[in-house]
């Protein structure tokens, strides 16, 4: 048997081992706690069947409590210093690969054909690098890699916007992008003092699973995502006024627009922050019908 990586003590020593210190750029605060990395992999349900797919492993801390109840590990660390260590720390297991490349440049569908093709259950869990968490999450959800779910730490307040539900303050375009395709829950909270070094926010575990079923079936997901993106850009504003900064003042398409709205049953003077991601859906087809 072995020290877990994730205490202070261990911690310390392997970065003193290394002459290493925490690259605040790449949003380096490692976990010296290890049980909230065990709740992490309980939200996780990783088991034998389970792949999972690790953001950052840093100095192994998650990686080690993963690879314990996955049946695979596959983790990307943009870091080159990290990789001795990793090397050392992770020796005892058989069952991870660590791919030394920044997750915003892996080729997802490569990545797929080459390590995922034959795997029961694809999980993404990750303490991710804050200053990339949601371009991270965005790129994992448009690859349309079969993933079954993600259990993510990030900041606190992205949590929220993530799973927020609407007419709450936290609910915007971001809210709709992950749960269009995802069911998202806060977790559990997480106290700065289980990092080392502690950063300057809160954080959380958020937890998004496959959704069962689509609400509706959006024929045209760019104009979707274009209409979401536009029905905030002024909170206060009506979505009428919204639309009309989007797609123009022209009397024929402000006519499109509004009969569009009609058929889907959508008054123009609502908020879009009160719109359920159902009802954009529904906006976004009567739009398309309406040729706009
Ligand atoms: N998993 C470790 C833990 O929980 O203690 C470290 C988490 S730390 C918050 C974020 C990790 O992501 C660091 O190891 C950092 O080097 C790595 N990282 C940052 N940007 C990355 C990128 N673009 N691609 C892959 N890894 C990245």
């Amino acid at each position: 048997t072995h020290k877990d990586i994730a205490t202070p003590n261990r911690t310390k020593e392997i970065l003193r081992t290394y002459g290493l210190s925490a690259k605040k750029s790449l949003g380096q605060n490692f976990i010296i706690d290890t049980n909230i990395l065990r709740n992490i992999v309980e939200a996780g349900e990783v088991s034998d069947r389970t792949t999972v797919i690790e953001v950052g492993p840093g100095i192994g801390a998650l990686t080690e409590q993963l690879a314990k109840q996955a049946g695979n590990v596959i983790a990307f660390e943009i870091d080159d210093r990290l990789l001795p260590v990793l090397a050392d720390t992770l020796s005892p297991y058989d069952n991870i690969e660590i791919i030394h490349e920044d997750i915003l440049n892996v080729d997802l569908e490569a990545f797929y054909a080459s390590h995922l093709k034959d795997a029961k259950e694809i999980v993404v869990v990750a303490n991710l690098p804050y200053y990339i968490t949601t371009p991270i999450i965005i790129r994992f959800l448009e690859s349309q890699l079969p993933i079954d779910r993600m259990v993510l730490m990030m900041q606190k307040e992205v949590a929220s916007r993530l799973s927020a539900q609407p007419s709450t303050k936290a609910y915007g375009s971001l809210s709709i992008a992950v749960q269009y395709y995802m069911d998202a829950e806060v977790a559990f909270t997480v106290p700065k003092t289980v990092f080392m070094p502690q950063p300057n926010v809160d954080s959380a575990i958020i937890r998004l699973s496959r959704k069962a079923t689509m609400g509706i079936d959006v024929k045209d997901e760019e104009l979707f995502f274009t209409l979401t993106r536009a029905a905030f850009v002024q909170r206060r504003k009506t979505l009428w006024n919204n639309l009309q900064v989007a797609f123009g003042k022209k009397q024929t398409v402000k006519e499109k627009m509004s009969e569009a709205l009609t058929s889907a049953g959508i008054d123009p003077k609502r908020r879009g922050e009160t719109l359920s991601i159902e009802e954009f859906g529904r906006m976004s087809n009567a739009f398309s019908a309406a040729g706009l």
